[in-house]
């Protein structure tokens, strides 16, 4: 995708993307900062061919804080037995590196969110140009994308496999059968209340079959989460035909639950420390009381509770105790109903 307003860019790969076998390497990005005038910014790269099959795209580390993708690609890149391949992976555990090698949500760098960059700029800062190379580069060579996320820092989920909604309706249908063959406890559709700008829905744009993850939080490594997604990335390239059957768990079939808009999300509305009343997983109400903020600092205020605006159950919630206006506090899904909403531009 070329043109006078959509240049190459410069970053090339170390690996070749049409050899079979295992190869690891870079997609080197030159960068030129303060103290290395020439120099690159490395992203970490697998590629494990083999046969005739599709080429499947996964990627870890796109938020830095989020390590339970991270380390099952990273894993597939050093374990994972060519032979037992049919087609490609194009494994990618650490998108956004800087953000990985920091711990944090965005880049270092340059401050930007990796997964509100696309469809990126390969003239533009460097969290732009990584976003630019998978729009313009990784992703035309995909059949299908498993985008690995965690809750991150600030948040803890229920482990879950996530759809990216979209409007075509066969399209929908194969994202749908591929979240289902992850074997997540939860199915969830998540559209970011309609943002173009993440991977996932890049993707989609692109024509790939795609499967999301939000696999728990708080900036840690998760046991049960970890497991669940070793063997859920397994699944899905077993159900995508690129590796033989697991014998895991079959697929999940309970409700598909839904982030329905703002009702889905309680937000702080004053300043200090928030205390839920209910743990991840409990069936609430719109206008149940869901927490209160106090401000022990300050002795003339007094907690006012927050209220749910959604039937459903408790889908995430803020890791962190101290808050201030704005932040999100707790998220509620409830069963999808019908078509998928939050439609992220990502049609037909
Ligand atoms: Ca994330």
């Amino acid at each position: 995708m070329t043109s006078p307003d959509r240049p190459a860019g410069n970053a090339f790969a170390t690996v070749d993307f049409d050899k079979p076998g295992r190869q690891a390497g870079f997609v080197m990005f030159p960068h030129s900062p303060h103290n290395d005038a020439w120099g690159v910014t490395r992203l970490p790269i697998g590629i494990i061919a083999n046969g005739t099959g599709p080429t499947v795209i996964l990627e870890g580390g796109n938020h830095g804080d989020e390590y339970e993708g991270s380390i099952t690609i990273s894993e597939m890149m050093r374990d994972l037995d060519p032979a037992k391949v049919s087609g490609r992976l194009i494994l990618m555990p650490a998108n956004n590196v800087h953000a990985c090698t920091s711990a944090q949500r965005t880049s270092p760098v340059d401050g930007v969110n990796l997964n509100r960059a696309f469809p990126g700029d390969p003239r533009g800062t460097i969290t732009q140009q990584i976003a630019a190379y998978l729009t313009d580069h990784i992703f035309p060579m995909g059949n299908a994308f498993l985008d690995l996320h965690s809750g991150g820092s600030s948040l803890q989920i229920l482990p879950s496999a996530i759809i990216e909604p979209v409007a075509d309706a066969q399209h929908y249908a194969r994202n749908v059968a591929a979240v289902r063959a992850f074997g997540a406890p939860n199915t969830v559709v998540i559209g970011n209340m309609g943002d173009p700008r993440t991977a996932t829905a890049t993707a989609c744009r692109a024509g790939l079959t795609t499967v999301g993850t939000e696999m728990r939080g708080g900036g840690t490594v998760s046991l049960d989460a970890l497991d669940i997604c070793r063997k859920g990335v397994r699944n899905v390239l077993a159900h995508l035909g690129v590796i033989e059957p697991t014998g895991n768990a079959p697929p999940q079939a309970g409700d598909i639950l839904d982030l329905p808009g703002p009702a889905a999300y309680v937000y702080a509305d004053d300043d200090g420390v928030f205390e839920p009343f209910h743990e991840l997983g409990t069936p609430v109400f719109a206008g149940q009381p869901a927490g209160r903020i106090h401000r022990p600092w300050d002795t003339a205020f007094r907690p006012v509770a927050l209220r749910y605006a959604l039937d459903g159950i408790v889908f995430g919630r803020r890791h962190l105790g101290r808050v201030a206006p704005g932040n999100c506090v707790l998220v509620v899904a409830a069963p999808a109903k019908g078509l998928p909403t939050g439609l992220s531009g990502a049609g037909a």
